[in-house]
């Protein structure tokens, strides 16, 4: 089967990923983007899509939901031109080029320039007991707003595990459901932001398990509690509760590159050049998350998405500027 020939592949569907479509459809890059398949862990759209309220998302003085911000920039990017495909990109080989990348769809494609724009997604405690009822829909889960609402959860104590903004916002959302929830954190203060860490602790609804670690989930079929074991003392006692809401941050989305881009010990796309979004692999593009273990903000993923396509662009023209004076010279 014949591949076809794309100009500029941008993988990925999260505020990175739209806004370098956004930039390079307006650049007449004629941008392909693949936004990826739904599955248990992955929705199109990213992280952004398990967040209720972005307060923080400049030129929107009221708040607006992941949903609707990534709705609103995937159709600000159609509007320009831009192609979507619901599949992933399954592989790549960057050793040829054009780039090759095959779509889970069976297509074979071809890109003279690519943004990998793949986001993070959550990690898990790794406790068989949290697979099993996670995989089973068992009440345990990584994603508050997708499945807190749910009829099973409501008027229960839920537990949160983990001490960062994501656990903030998930122990937040969970008031509106819960009859109690409590975090558990492993140290004896959050890394969350300050803002946050202080609209938790002011809330009424919500305690803190300090210096604890969930070391067992009981229920066969739904979650009844989690076994908890104190840091200091090493000493367990259980927690009946409802529901469990695993919020202990993400790992970057790049085991389909396999190895063919250079990658920071955590798994993070190395950009080597401050203040740039290139990779180890000329042409080829990193943006948002999957670069980014620091900000990881929405807009910041959006800024570097504009990076990304404006570097591809100007990679673009520059490399075949350079190419058509290869042939001229060589044809002289
Ligand atoms: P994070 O900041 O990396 O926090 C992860 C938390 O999980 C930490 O408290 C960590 O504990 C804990 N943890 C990690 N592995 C664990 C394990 N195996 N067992 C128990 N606990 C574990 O991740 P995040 O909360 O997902 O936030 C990621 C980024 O997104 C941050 O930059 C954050 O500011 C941003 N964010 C912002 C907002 C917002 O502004 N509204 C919302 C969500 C996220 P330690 O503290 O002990 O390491």
């Amino acid at each position: 089967m014949s591949a076809t020939q794309e100009t500029l592949v941008i993988i990925g569907s999260g505020p990175a990923a739209w806004t370098a479509a956004v930039y390079a459809s307006r650049a007449n890059l004629d941008p392909i983007v693949y936004e990826g398949e739904i599955s248990r862990e992955m929705v199109p759209g990213g992280q952004l899509m398990f967040t209720t309220d972005i307060e923080n998302f400049p030129g929107f003085p009221e708040a607006l939901g992941g949903t609707d911000l990534m709705e609103r920039m995937k159709q600000q990017a159609e509007r320009f031109g831009t192609r979507v495909v619901s599949e992933n990109i399954d592989s790549v080989d960057f050793a040829q080029y054009p780039f090759v990348l095959k779509a889970s769809g069976g297509a074979t494609l071809t890109a003279r320039a690519v943004i990998v724009a793949t986001g993070a997604r959550a990690n898990w405690l790794g406790l068989s007991s949290e697979e099993r009822l996670a995989r089973t829909g068992g009440g345990v889960s990584s994603c508050a707003v997708c499945d807190g609402a749910l009829p099973s959860f409501r008027n229960q104590r839920l537990v949160v595990v983990g001490g960062g903004d994501s656990a903030m916002e998930e122990a937040l959302y969970l008031t509106k459901f819960a009859s109690e929830v409590v975090i558990v954190h492993r140290r004896e203060e959050f890394r969350a932001s300050k803002v946050m860490a202080d609209r938790v602790l002011r809330d009424p609804k919500i305690r803190v398990e300090w210096n604890s670690h969930v070391v067992d989930v009981h229920g066969d079929d739904f979650i009844t509690g989690v076994e908890l074991e104190d840091t200091n003392t090493r000493e367990r006692r259980t927690l009946a509760c409802g529901g469990m809401f695993v919020a202990i941050g993400h790992t970057p989305n790049t085991r389909f590159l396999n190895g063919q881009l250079a990658l920071h010990d955590n798994g993070y796309i190395v950009t080597p050049d401050s203040w740039r979004t290139n990779t180890s692999v000329e042409g080829v593009f990193a943006a948002g998350d999957v670069m980014d273990s620091y900000y990881r903000q929405a807009v910041t993923a959006a800024g570097t998405g504009c990076m990304a396509a404006l570097e591809a662009e100007r990679w673009l023209a520059h490399h075949e500027e350079h190419a058509a004076t290869a042939t001229e010279s060589a044809v002289a």
